[in-house]
C-alpha cells in the first residue's frame, strides 16, 4: 500500500526532504504532499540586499509547484491552522483537511520579540520576503520626508535607524543600509546633510557575530564603527514607540525605525502542537529528527542535538541537513530497518559586510576581504534553486558592482510629516 506522507514547509528543511523522497516516490511505495502558506521557497541569505534594492525581488523566490512538479509531489498551497496528532489529520484554510500516514514539520521559525513592550508593534521584523520589501519602503520613506523636513531634530529623527541583534542577520543588514546610504543616497539626496544620518546596532551580548570565530566579530566590529556605525554592545532593547527606541540604561534613541532581526522562536499554530515542546517553543525531536510515532521536525522548527549532545544551530545547511535525515530515518521506519542520528557537519559561514567585502569560515579556513566576497557569491550562486535564478542573482551580483541601488517604493507606505510620529506602522 501507498504510504501518505506530508511536509508541512517548504523552506530548507522541507525541500530537502522532498527531494531524498523523490526515489520512493518514483517506485510507488510513497504518495508526498508539500503544503506551504507561500507558493514559493525563499532564500534568506539574500535579504539583506533586497532590502537595500540591490538584489531584485523576485530573483530570490521560486515556484514550490514547480519543485514538486518535477518531483513527483503535490503541492497545497495553504497554512496548517491546526493538528489532530491521534487521528494523523492536518486542518487547513478553507475547511479543508489532510491526511497524514507520516508527517516532516518543516514549518521554520517565528520573530521573537521577548515580550517587549511596543516592540511587536512598532519595530519592523526580517524574516521574509514582505518584511525586507517593508523595511525598503521604510527606509526609502525616511529619506523622501528628511528632505522635505526643515526642522534639525525631525531630520536627525527620520534618519536614524536602529537595528536590534548583533548576529549575522543583523550586521548584514546594518552593512548593507551603510553602503546603501554612502554610494546610494547621499548621491540621490544632495540636500540632506550627511553627518544627520545614524545607524545604531544594539547587540545584548558581549561581541558581534557571538558564536562565530573572534577575529570576524573583531572584523565586523572594526568595519561597522569605521564606516559610522555606533555599534552598543551588552545592552538590551527594553521599550519601543512610533519615536523612540529605549535601551536597558535608560538611554533613549529618537528614532522611527528599529529593525528586529534578533530572537527565533518555534512556529506556532492556532492551537498548541499536541507534541512537547522544547527550548524557545520549538518541537522536540530526538537526535533522529523524531518528535512521536510518525512524526519528525527539522529545521528552525525543531529543538534537536546531533549524537555529539551539541544543538543543532537554526540555519539553512542544519535545516538541511536535518530534512534529509528525517526523509531517510522515514524509510528506513517503513522498511524495519534502524534509524540513524544527526551527525551534524558545520560546513562555515559567510557573513557579508556591504560594498563587495565579507567574512567567511569554509571548512574552518578563515576567509575575508573581496576574495570572501567571490567565493560568498559563488556558493549562493550554486545554492540558489533553479537556472533561471541562478542567472538572475549572477546579473544582481554584477550590477551591484557598477550601478546605484534601486531606491523604489514598490511598497506602500507614503506619510505626511506631521503624521510620522502619530501614524501606526503599516
Ligand atoms: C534574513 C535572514 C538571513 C539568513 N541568512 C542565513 C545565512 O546566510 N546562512 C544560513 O545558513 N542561514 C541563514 N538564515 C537562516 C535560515 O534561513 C534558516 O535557518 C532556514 O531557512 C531554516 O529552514 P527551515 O526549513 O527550517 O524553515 P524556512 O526556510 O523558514 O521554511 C519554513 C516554511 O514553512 C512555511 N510555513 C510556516 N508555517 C506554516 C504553516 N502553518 N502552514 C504552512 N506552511 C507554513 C513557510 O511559509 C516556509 O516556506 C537566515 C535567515 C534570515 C531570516
Amino acid at each position: 500500500m501507498t504510504t501518505q506522507v506530508v511536509i508541512i514547509g517548504g523552506g530548507f528543511g522541507g525541500l530537502e526532504a522532498c527531494k531524498a523522497l523523490a526515489p520512493a516516490i518514483r517506485n510507488g511505495r510513497l504518495s508526498v504532499t508539500l503544503v506551504d502558506k507561500e507558493n514559493f521557497f525563499q532564500f534568506n541569505p539574500l535579504l539583506p540586499g533586497v532590502a537595500t534594492g540591490a538584489v531584485e525581488t523576485r530573483h530570490i523566490v521560486y515556484p514550490l509547484r514547480r519543485v514538486c512538479q518535477e518531483l513527483g509531489i503535490r503541492f497545497v498551497r495553504n497554512k496548517v491552522r491546526t493538528v489532530d496528532g491521534d487521528r494523523r489529520i492536518l486542518h487547513l484554510h478553507n475547511e479543508l483537511t489532510l491526511p497524514y500516514d507520516r508527517l516532516i514539520i518543516a514549518a521554520g521559525s517565528a520573530t521573537n520579540y521577548y515580550g517587549i513592550p511596543g516592540a511587536r508593534e512598532n519595530a519592523f521584523p526580517f524574516k521574509t520576503l514582505m518584511d525586507a520589501i517593508r523595511l525598503r519602503a521604510q527606509v526609502v520613506e525616511m529619506w523622501e520626508l528628511a528632505d522635505q523636513a526643515t526642522d534639525l531634530a525631525t531630520r536627525r529623527r527620520l534618519l536614524t535607524f536602529v537595528i536590534a541583534g548583533g548576529g549575522i542577520t543583523g550586521v548584514e543588514v546594518c552593512s548593507e543600509l551603510l553602503h546603501m546610504f554612502t554610494s546610494t543616497m547621499a548621491r540621490l539626496y544632495p540636500s540632506v546633510p550627511q553627518n544627520l544620518v545614524n545607524v545604531h546596532l544594539v547587540e545584548a551580548g558581549e561581541r558581534l557575530l557571538g558564536g562565530l570565530r573572534q577575529e570576524h566579530s573583531d572584523v565586523a566590529l572594526a568595519h561597522l564603527r569605521r564606516v559610522g556605525v555606533t555599534v552598543v554592545l551588552h545592552r538590551k532593547v527594553t521599550a519601543v514607540d512610533a519615536a523612540n527606541v529605549t535601551l536597558d540604561d535608560g538611554t533613549v534613541i529618537p528614532a522611527h525605525t528599529l529593525v528586529w532581526t534578533t530572537g527565533i522562536r518555534g512556529p506556532s499554530l492556532e492551537s498548541p502542537w499536541p507534541w512537547p515542546l522544547g527550548r524557545a517553543g520549538k518541537l522536540t525531536v530526538d537526535t533522529g529528527c523524531r518528535v512521536a510515532d510518525g512524526v519528525w521536525a527539522v529545521g528552525d522548527a525543531a529543538d534537536c542535538v546531533d549524537e555529539t549532545g551539541t544543538p543543532v544551530p537554526a540555519v539553512a545547511q542544519g535545516a538541511m541537513q536535518m530534512g534529509r535525515l528525517a526523509a531517510t530515518n522515514l524509510l528506513s521506519e517503513l522498511d524495519g530497518h534502524p534509524t540513524t542520528a544527526l551527525r551534524y557537519r558545520d560546513l562555515g559561514y559567510f557573513v557579508g559586510l556591504g560594498k563587495h567585502s565579507t567574512v567567511a569560515s569554509m571548512m574552518g579556513v578563515p576567509v575575508s576581504g573581496v576574495l570572501a566576497w567571490y567565493l560568498w557569491a559563488l556558493v549562493y550562486l550554486v545554492k540558489m534553486v533553479g537556472f533561471r535564478k541562478q542567472v538572475e542573482v549572477a546579473t544582481d551580483m554584477i550590477k551591484s558592482i557598477f550601478v546605484d541601488h534601486d531606491t523604489s517604493q514598490i511598497h506602500e507606505r507614503r506619510r505626511m510629516l506631521r503624521d510620522v510620529d502619530m501614524e501606526p506602522r503599516l
